[in-house]
């Protein structure tokens, strides 16, 4: 059944608490069916002690999206269990701390428009109330703003947005799906963070001249701002952007 989404503005409050004690605890982590963004890669990853390359042979699917024909990645799940998260354990999410951006805004939603002249970034939020969900029925209320702070959302909203201008880039400039080429660059830069990092120090994929010196240190160890230097490199190789690093 399709919820209608409910508007809602930043300082406008809403009643919800999440707990184990409900009913429904878990019940959302079931027929899952998420896109990862970069950033909650690079943290799931992290969590997990491991390689992105082994984290998305492991735990991801990657296909070409419908509307963008960019490549997107979900999380591998199985219908024997119902599609349930492989993360789900029974005392909740084995991941919380590095859990992905759709996981800790659920249940609310949230959208951006970006402005052409100055680039300014506006937010819109929708609440989304889904039957199965219990906590709605308690009483704890906060503001849109007070629970993405609870939920450490600024991050993931900073390094998404980065993201979404690239995906709406793409789409002015190449609509229609990506040659096979430009969406092995994409997976590189975008997921494929460790992977990407030895194509540049092994493989010289972008010769060490061309980044600024201070970065290019930075980025032996810093997943982040490595994939702040992916997000430009593809910017440039794929749609023509100037290069920033
Ligand atoms: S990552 Fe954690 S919170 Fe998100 S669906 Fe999986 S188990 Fe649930
Ligand atoms: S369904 Fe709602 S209240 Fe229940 S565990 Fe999920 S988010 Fe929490």
């Amino acid at each position: 059944m399709s919820v209608e989404p409910e508007l809602i503005s930043i300082d406008d409050s809403f009643m919800f608490s999440c707990n184990s004690g409900l009913d429904c605890f878990n019940m959302c982590c079931k027929d899952v069916n998420q896109f990862l963004y970069p950033y909650d890669i690079i943290r799931l990853k992290t969590n997990l002690n491991l390689g992105s390359e082994e984290f998305l042979d492991t735990y991801t699917i990657i296909y070409a999206g419908g509307t963008t024909g960019l490549p997107v990645v979900s999380f591998k799940t199985h219908p024997a269990n119902g599609h349930t998260c492989p993360f789900v354990g029974e005392n909740g999410c084995r991941v919380y701390p590095d859990r992905p951006s759709s996981c800790r805004i659920f249940p609310l939603a949230r959208a951006i428009s970006r402005s052409r002249e100055t680039g300014e970034i506006k937010e819109h939020f929708a609440l989304i109330k889904d039957p199965i969900c219990k906590g709605f029925q308690e009483n704890s209320t906060m503001t849109v703003r007070q629970f993405s702070s609870d939920q450490d959302l600024a991050v993931y909203n900073e390094n998404n947005d980065t993201m979404i201008e690239l995906i709406s880039l793409k789409q002015q400039i190449m609509p229609g799906p990506l040659d096979p080429a430009s969406k092995e660059k994409f997976v590189l830069a975008c997921y494929n963070i460790d992977r990407f990092r030895s194509a540049i120090f092994n493989d010289q994929l972008i010769e060490k001249h061309q980044i600024n010196p201070e970065l290019y240190e930075r980025i032996k160890t810093d997943d982040v701002a490595l994939l702040g230097l992916g997000f430009s490199w593809i910017k440039s190789e794929l749609f023509g952007g100037k290069p920033s690093f």
